[in-house]
């Protein structure tokens, strides 16, 4: 016969029929409906991909309550929710793939949470790992970071559907979920354990994204002081160079000596080592000095046009404005072939242009710049570029020559919404950009690591809590549920013994209610041994009454009522029995029929009650003569008797005897009645291969009838 529940459990199958579809249908709406509402609008989004799709949780309640069909209904709904928050389609397939497979799983009795686990693990991370790079430019460890957010989120709205399915009235489960575990201590352990699932879950999501908005700022920050610290050092740096040609053109005006001048800038070059070399031109843009002085001397052998400087800005510009001149970075020509940012001052003596004095800031000598700001290269980096976005110096790693162009390409941010994001060599960055006085762009980057490194870091730390707080849940359980079963156990097996001796729990250790429930039983218990000992009582009391009866029962059987004396049946039995014994051990015996003569009479005369009185008395002297020697002694019709007596003794003599006693013996209403008796003996004491008892009896009744004839009174004896 089928309960309640197999009922509901076969109308969930597949096999339903058509209005059982459209139940689950018109549900799944529902339930998708609400999934759909809180996927769209309460999803928050941690680090682009990341979708928390608390939703989930109600998808998973249609598919407890509601069976299959309704999950996939609702999945599609909230699908759609989930597809216009992110417009990534992908979530049809791993959504609805994750309730099928949790539910196969747990039609094979795999607990819900764990079915969800093993679908994220062997089917949800896979699938995505594989489909998500080729929708979303993604490095491998933000890809990992992304599957264990998927998992995370999966456990969460899973933990959290059975944790409301708990909730909800049984009236609308239409699905009966099969307890997790037979025994008390599973299922303990399995709610609290969720419990502990969604709260260390949700904490650790919110405290990660917490702490990645701190880590971000950090980073926003620290790299931000750095950039400003590059702008100002490199700023400095090369103002320190401006003022010193800036000087050194002023020197120059004052000196007229031209060896003094040219023992000016040498004294300037060796003051200044980022200058790689320095040249004086004179108003036609022609080099007329430069040091070092073993450089200048292998141009002055190269052809003049070689010395004509008057196509580069840093001669015409400052001799167009009279003004100093910082030139963008370039390659040196003629004077030096490295890679330089040329500094110069126009020669102006009384407002006419004279020429130019030039300092060659070798750019690779820039590199010190980053020593002076405290770049931790172990996950910043830093690009200076001029104003026409050549590098000027770059940190080694990046692996960017001097002068190549380099200006950074955003990235959709995947990170934070703080900072923008960059690839170089394949590596992604985040970054930050300042300019300076010179309209050089300083670039410091720092690598996303350090954001993935606290997700992971948290998750590792999440995944190490759950273990121990499941280990230490294990024991708790354990003890919880010993706590409660062990007083059962025990009361239990000492109410199916007694109730007398004390609980072997202490009574301390049982709970409120099992000290209860034991207080409960303990008394009906006692009740119950009361009434059986009662009935027990009742019982026995009825018992011996029976016995009594019977043994009543079993004497009036035997006995003759009036005399107590055997009955003719039970008389006629026993002596057959004995006679044939004696017949085999060859025991003389005699059998005796008495009769009362003219009874008729005394009851005529006397009444009937005193004719039975006479009887009675009758009876008693033969109980007292003869039975107790032995005989078997019964009454044999209304005033007859019968005696089966042993004949080793003197047969005559014994009824001689008896005839004596009776002459007086009845005695009724204090007077004597005289009674005699009439007696046939037929005895056995030769012939022991005899007849039958029948003819005995006979032969017995035949000498009765003799003794009558003959008087009465009288005794007839014949032996065989
Ligand atoms: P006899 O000497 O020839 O034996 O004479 P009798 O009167 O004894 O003759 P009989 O055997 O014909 O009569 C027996 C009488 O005993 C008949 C009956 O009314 C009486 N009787 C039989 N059973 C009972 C009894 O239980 N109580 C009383 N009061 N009378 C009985
Ligand atoms: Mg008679
Ligand atoms: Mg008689």
């Amino acid at each position: 016969m089928m309960n309640r529940q197999d009922k509901r459990a076969v109308a969930a199958l597949p096999a339903g029929n058509v209005s059982d579809k459209l139940t689950q249908v018109f549900a799944g709406i529902g339930f998708g409906a609400v999934a759909a509402l809180i996927n769209y609008f309460l999803a928050f989004e941690l680090y682009g991909s990341v979708t928390i799709l608390l939703g989930q949780t109600f998808v998973f309640l249609a598919l407890f309550t509601r069976g299959l069909l309704a999950a996939l209904v609702s999945t599609f709904i909230a699908a759609i929710a989930v597809y216009l928050y992110t417009y990534n389609s992908f979530f049809f397939v791993t959504l609805a793939a994750e309730v099928i497979v949790v539910w196969f799983l747990y039609q094979r009795r795999v607990p819900i949470l764990m079915a969800d686990l093993i679908y994220w693990l062997v089917i949800g991370a896979p699938l995505s790992y594989a489909y998500l790079p080729t929708i979303i430019d993604v490095p491998q460890s933000f890809l990992i970071l992304v599957l264990a957010k998927l998992l995370l989120n999966g456990l969460l709205y899973t933990a959290l559907a059975i944790l409301l399915y708990q909730l909800v009235p049984k009236s609308w489960r239409n699905v009966a979920m099969k307890p997790v575990s037979d025994s008390l201590r599973g299922r303990v352990f399995y709610l609290s354990f969720l419990c502990i699932i969604i709260s260390s879950l949700s904490f650790s999501l919110l405290y990660t994204v917490r702490s990645a908005q701190q880590v971000e700022q950090q980073i926003v920050s620290d790299i931000g002081a750095k950039a400003n610290s590059l702008r100002q050092v490199s700023e400095d740096f090369v103002n320190n160079y401006v003022v010193a040609v800036h000087n050194l053109r002023d020197s120059m005006l004052v000196v007229q000596d031209f060896d003094q001048k040219i023992k000016l800038m040498e004294v300037t070059q060796q003051n200044h080592p980022g200058f790689i070399s320095m040249l004086l031109a004179n108003d036609e843009g022609q080099i007329v000095h430069g040091v070092p002085a073993a450089q200048f001397a292998v141009l002055q052998n190269n052809p003049a046009v070689n010395r004509d400087i008057s196509d580069r800005p840093y001669y015409f510009t400052p001799k167009a404005n009279g003004l100093g001149y910082v030139s963008s970075a370039f390659r040196g020509r003629g004077f030096g072939t490295q890679p330089i940012i040329a500094i110069s001052e126009p020669l102006m003596v009384n407002g006419e242009f004279r020429g130019i004095i030039e300092g060659s800031l070798n750019v690779p000598e820039l590199s010190v710049l980053v020593h002076r700001t405290d770049i931790d290269a172990n996950y910043q980096s830093v690009i200076v570029t001029d104003d026409k976005h050549q590098v000027i110096f770059a940190t080694p790693e990046l692996n960017l020559r001097s002068l190549s162009t380099y200006e950074p390409v955003l990235l959709p941010n995947l990170y934070t919404q703080d900072l923008p994001l960059t690839r170089i060599e394949s590596r992604d960055l985040l970054y930050t950009q300042r300019l300076n006085s010179y309209g050089w762009h300083v670039y410091v980057f720092s690598s996303p690591h350090i954001i993935t490194q606290l997700f992971l870091d948290n998750l590792i730390i999440l995944l190490l809590f759950l273990a121990l707080i499941a280990l230490l849940f294990a024991f708790v359980t354990r003890r919880f549920a010993q706590d409660l079963n062990r007083p059962l156990e025990q009361l239990a097996k000492q109410l199916r013994h007694n109730t007398e001796t004390p609980l072997a729990v202490e009574r301390g250790e049982m709970t409120r209610e099992v000290r209860t429930i034991a207080d409960n039983l303990i008394a009906a218990r006692k009740v119950m041994v009361d009434f059986n000992r009662q009935l027990q009582q009742q019982v026995n009391e009825k018992t011996a009454d029976l016995e009594r009866l019977n043994l009543k029962l079993q004497k009036l059987a035997r006995e003759d009522g009036l005399t107590e004396l055997l009955n003719r049946r039970t008389f006629d039995d026993l002596a057959e029995q004995r006679y044939h014994e004696a017949m085999a051990t060859r025991e003389p015996i005699a059998l005796i029929l008495m009769d009362i003569d003219h009874f008729k009479r005394i009851n005529d005369t006397m009444g009937h009650p005193v004719g039975d009185e006479c009887i009675q008395c009758v009876g008693a002297l033969i109980k007292e003569h003869f039975e107790r020697r032995g005989c078997l002694c019964g009454r044999y019709g209304g005033e007859e008797f019968a005696l089966f007596v042993s004949a080793s003794e003197n047969v005559l003599e014994l009824v001689e005897e008896f005839q004596n006693k009776l002459a007086t013996y009845c005695e009724v209403n204090g007077q004597v009645i005289p009674v005699t008796i009439s007696m046939g003996i037929a005895e056995v004491r030769h012939n022991f291969s005899g007849g039958s008892f029948r003819r005995l009896v006979a032969q017995a009744d035949k000498l009765l009838y003799q003794s009558k004839d003959n008087g009465r009174n009288r005794i007839s004896l014949e032996t065989i």
